[in-house]
């Protein structure tokens, strides 16, 4: 029996309807210290606020479609050839991107688990099926268990350092016994988000990897230690042939002219000169609050990016809303834990008092 057209709705694709949501970090309403987003809490250098107030009067025509100079200006700054890298609409586009030039229907992606929340909504999207690969008790990719998890339909590895929320990094040898035993045909993403406040020696120099595997894309941001998240720019690094399928893949007109004049600006010596002493401050800040979290009993997870880990299991909702009630907005994880950016001095202050009465 054919219902009446009236009663008829748009079937989605099952994959899309069972999709779990990306929850953002809390926004504040009125004075509190927003610790939830992995943000930097630094406003914009002034060349970079010029730069953008520059570029406003020129928004009615369309931003350069592939962001060339932003591109080369990219490359020199990684220290490739231009055409190895693809800039896109925050490095979360550019993950999406990079999935949808690869995966075919129900092709395998590998992921650890707990990370990155969009991994699994990406997958999906591009119509994958993820493979989770439980991080170790000390919130450390399990990458021996993540290559046992590659099989013949696994298409994509995704390898986040530092793991967001717990925030350790992989260390380089563990990186190339992976990439050792991983077949050649499987992208290995590696997510560097948080590559700037890593304080490891131990950890992976990317771009030295990508020469000797091809099969390696680096997926980085402005969104953190450049400080331009509002903006959205992220981008891919790989061998010519990848980049140009994520870059056909890729949006039009994907990064917006504001966003392209700002992260040029920020690409500038001296305005790297003066994030890189913020990073550094910031990273200060972090050794504080982990030294202090220790002190206070917590068994917190070696970071190396700009935010914490602390378990608080059952209790996680719970402390959260007071944590908000207290003005210090944190992302709770229900019943794992809280990822808790580090921010401003008064900021970790505050979070370091609460945490110290949940002991
Ligand atoms: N990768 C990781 C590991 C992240 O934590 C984030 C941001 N939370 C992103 C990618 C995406 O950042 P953006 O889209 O702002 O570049």
């Amino acid at each position: 029996v054919s219902s009446p057209a009236s009663e008829k709705t748009v079937p989605l694709r099952p994959a899309v309807a069972a999709l779990p949501a990306y929850v953002p970090g809390a926004r504040p309403s009125g004075r509190a210290w927003k610790l939830s987003s992995n943000e930097n809490p630094y406003p914009p250098p002034a060349a970079v606020v010029a730069a953008i107030t520059e570029a406003a009067v020129e928004v009615n025509r369309y931003p350069d479609m592939f962001a060339t100079e932003l591109v080369e200006a990219l490359a020199a700054h990684v220290g490739v050839d231009p055409a190895q890298v693809v800039v896109g609409n925050g490095s979360v586009a550019v993950l999406q991107h990079v999935l949808e030039a690869v995966l075919e229907p129900g092709d395998e992606v590998v992921y650890p688990w707990r990370s990155f929340e969009a991994y699994p909504i990406l997958t999906a999207v591009a119509g994958g099926e993820a493979v989770t690969v439980p991080l170790t008790a000390a919130g450390r990719l399990d990458l021996p268990a993540m290559a046992a998890a590659v099989g013949p339909r696994t298409r994509v590895a995704l390898v986040c350092t530092p793991n967001n929320p717990t925030g350790p990094v992989v260390q380089a040898d563990e990186l190339e016994t992976f990439l050792a035993e991983v077949p050649r045909d499987v992208l290995v993403v590696v997510d560097e988000a948080y590559l700037e406040f890593i304080r490891d020696a131990e950890a992976p120099v990317g771009i030295d990897l990508l020469r000797r595997h091809p099969n390696v894309v680096l997926v980085r941001t402005m969104s953190k230690a450049s400080g331009l998240a509002g903006l959205r720019v992220g981008y891919a690094v790989a061998e010519p042939r990848l980049a140009a399928a994520v870059r056909s893949t890729s949006t039009p007109f994907g990064v917006n002219h504001l966003a392209q004049r700002a992260a040029l600006a920020t690409l500038q010596p001296a305005v790297q000169a003066e994030l890189a002493e913020r990073v550094e401050h910031l990273v200060a800040e972090r050794t504080r609050v982990w030294d202090t979290l220790r002190e206070q009993g917590w068994d917190v997870p070696d970071t190396h990016a700009n935010f914490v880990w602390l378990a608080t299991g059952e209790r996680t909702v719970e402390l959260a809303a007071e944590a908000s009630a207290a003005g210090v907005l944190v992302r709770p994880f229900a019943g794992e834990g809280m990822r808790v950016s580090i921010g401003e001095v008064e900021a970790n202050d505050a979070f370091l008092a609460l945490a110290a009465g949940w002991r």
